[in-house]
């Protein structure tokens, strides 16, 4: 439902959470956040309210790290229990990503993961992608040619955004047929499902097109089609007041 990715200088955990009250507006019955800090990931994810995300998040508290996801879920795969909220892990623990949509061919991704010994912990359709990922980043260790490949294997509805350990300074997203904006700040950039989450930092914006992937670092964004070809940008200026 609500997305947030962040990488930049300030505490990621922080602007993470801030953008995903920006975005509660919309609904949810579920939160989540993933950062990357001292070589790892570290997650928290909780039914409910922010609230509770934020209650878990003082009980056992995350590093503080430049990168990071959250997510406010509004669940049509899987009923809405801390195990199903966002964001997913592989196995590893290494990768971790957050959905918005559906992925319409899940149980047949879900049937080749069991196969190849991947053991997933929920019932949504989104879990695969985590694992997906992994699997590409073990061969191509770069995780925005891991999100094209993989998204070449998606049906659906999907605005995806998805960190890696062994990238600590990027954060990719991707989308098709549900919308991704890119917030470009001095130093810092901002993935999210709606400008609301990032307006209080930055106005300069990057609407993602139509399958499309973005790379984002501190110091700018790369953004190419599913099969690695540069895209158009189309860059904005976001003036109404927040
Ligand atoms: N289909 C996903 C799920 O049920 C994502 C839902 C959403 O858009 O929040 O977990």
């Amino acid at each position: 439902c609500g997305i947030v990715g962040y990488v930049g200088g300030q505490c990621a955990l922080d602007v993470v959470l801030a953008g995903l009250r920006r975005l509660e507006y919309r609904g949810y019955d579920s939160a989540g956040v993933a950062v990357l800090a001292d070589g790892g990931l570290a997650s928290a994810k909780k039914a409910g309210k922010l609230a509770n995300l934020e209650k878990e998040l003082s009980d056992r508290p995350l590093p503080s790290g430049p990168t990071g996801i959250g997510h406010t879920r509004w669940a049509t795969h899987g009923g809405p229990t801390d195990a199903n909220a966002h964001p997913h892990l592989d196995n590893a623990g290494r990768v971790a990503v957050v959905h918005n949509g559906i992925i319409e061919n899940f149980a047949e991704l879900r049937a080749e993961l069991a196969e190849r010994g991947h053991a997933l912990g929920s019932e949504t359709d989104t879990e695969v992608v985590a694992h997906l990922l992994a699997e590409s980043f073990s061969s191509c260790g770069d995780l925005a040619e891991s999100m094209r490949q993989v998204c070449r294997r998606l049906e659906g509805a999907f605005t995806l955004v998805a960190v890696h350990a062994d990238e600590p300074d990027v954060v990719v997203g991707a989308r098709r047929n549900s919308p991704l904006v890119v917030g470009v700040g001095d130093g810092e950039a901002f993935l999210a499902s709606d400008v609301a989450a990032f307006i209080a930092h930055t106005r300069e914006a990057i609407e993602l097109g139509q399958d499309q992937v973005v790379e984002a670092r501190r110091d700018g964004v790369t953004v190419t089609d599913f099969d690695g070809a540069p895209a158009d940008v189309r860059a904005y200026h976001v003036d109404w007041d927040a």
